[in-house]
């Protein structure tokens, strides 16, 4: 396997190529080690640059969208990271017979689409205000909240597959679950089709509001954090358990588990993944040894892990 052809990204991405990128720089937890390159692409031609180079490397590629749903190593990442541009940020409408059906490019802000949607009088993704990051990364998480989620109103999404084929995927075939959407690897997410419906207007707002409200109650404003650290087990809160084992305001060196929502882990300043890790460890242990409940983590652990 050759190496990383440096000067090929440089030469082909000038200043949206960056080599040994801190990941830290572009996480919500601003957490994480160098990747071996960082590329934003414009277009899918780029997209289809990147991979080449990426295959000639024998490195995977690693896609951040808003990198809000992440735990990046101290290590890093043996990968070429790719963020797609704002060529991939479009929204556009159409009226159809069954409702408004909306083309959003991944790398859309998921809040542009639910405000946009909100002021077209549409319901279905009320659920989603305060949900930071991408559309792209929104689907990829099946992201949901309040009872809704995104895969309810996905028709088709778009992509490019690790031939560098560009490919159309229709709801029909495509796996969701719980915080989970399972596509064949090295697939890509360019953009999707969503279907909106007219609705009453005030309870479009009333949805909106309780959703914003439910979050400002509970969830840790003012320190980086990745949003849920845990999946809710079946029949239960993660952080309720979390809670209960007696862990809320736990501190490992810059991490500590929030003391206003235990599922939550914040970076009171030089956390590192490491820090991270363990708290999550520890409350997987503790409340495994005291509920028999196992935690499944809800942010991706990504890059290199290896001990040493
Ligand atoms: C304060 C806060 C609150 C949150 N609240 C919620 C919530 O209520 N509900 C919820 O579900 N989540 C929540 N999250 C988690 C997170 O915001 C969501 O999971 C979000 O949808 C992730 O989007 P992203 O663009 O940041 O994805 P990233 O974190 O960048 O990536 C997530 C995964 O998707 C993959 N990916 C991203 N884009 C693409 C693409 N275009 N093609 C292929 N793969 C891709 C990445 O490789 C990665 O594996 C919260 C996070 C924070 C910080």
């Amino acid at each position: 396997v050759a190496a990383l052809d440096r000067q090929a990204l440089l030469s082909a991405f000038g200043p949206r190529a960056r080599l040994d990128e801190p990941l830290s720089r572009h996480t919500s937890f601003r957490i994480g080690g160098p990747a071996d390159a960082w590329v934003e692409a414009r277009d899918r031609d780029e997209i289809r640059i990147v991979q080449e180079i990426a295959a000639m490397a024998g490195l995977p590629i690693f896609v951040l969208g808003g990198g809000t749903n992440l735990l990046v190593s101290d290590r890093g990442v043996r990968a070429i990271v790719l963020h797609l541009g704002r060529s991939f940020a479009q929204m556009e409408w159409r009226q159809n017979g069954d409702g408004q059906h909306v083309r959003a490019g991944a790398a859309l802000p998921f809040k542009k689409l639910v405000t946009e949607s909100i002021y077209r009088d549409l319901t279905g993704l009320e659920f989603a205000e305060g949900i930071p990051g991408s559309v792209g990364g929104g689907l990829l998480m099946n992201a949901g909240a309040f009872g809704g989620e995104i895969s309810d109103v996905v028709v088709f999404i778009e992509g490019v597959d690790s031939g560098a084929r560009m490919r159309t995927l229709a709801r029909g075939e495509l796996q969701f679950s719980y915080r989970r959407f399972d596509v064949e690897p090295g697939f890509i997410v360019t953009g999707m089709e969503l279907l909106l419906r007219p609705g009453d207007p005030a309870a479009i707002i009333a949805k909106r509001d309780a959703a914003k409200r439910g979050r400002e109650k509970h969830q840790p404003l003012g320190y980086p954090n990745a949003g849920s650290i845990f999946k809710n087990p079946a029949g239960h809160f993660a952080g309720r358990l979390i809670d209960a084992v007696g862990l809320k305001g736990h501190r490992h060196g810059g991490a500590m588990v929030s003391s206003q929502h235990a599922n939550f882990i914040v970076n009171l300043g030089g956390a590192t993944a490491a820090d991270v890790r363990s708290l999550m460890e520890e409350a997987t242990q503790r409340v495994l040894e005291t509920y028999g409940v196992h935690l499944e983590p809800e942010i991706r652990l990504v890059g290199d892990w290896s001990a040493g």
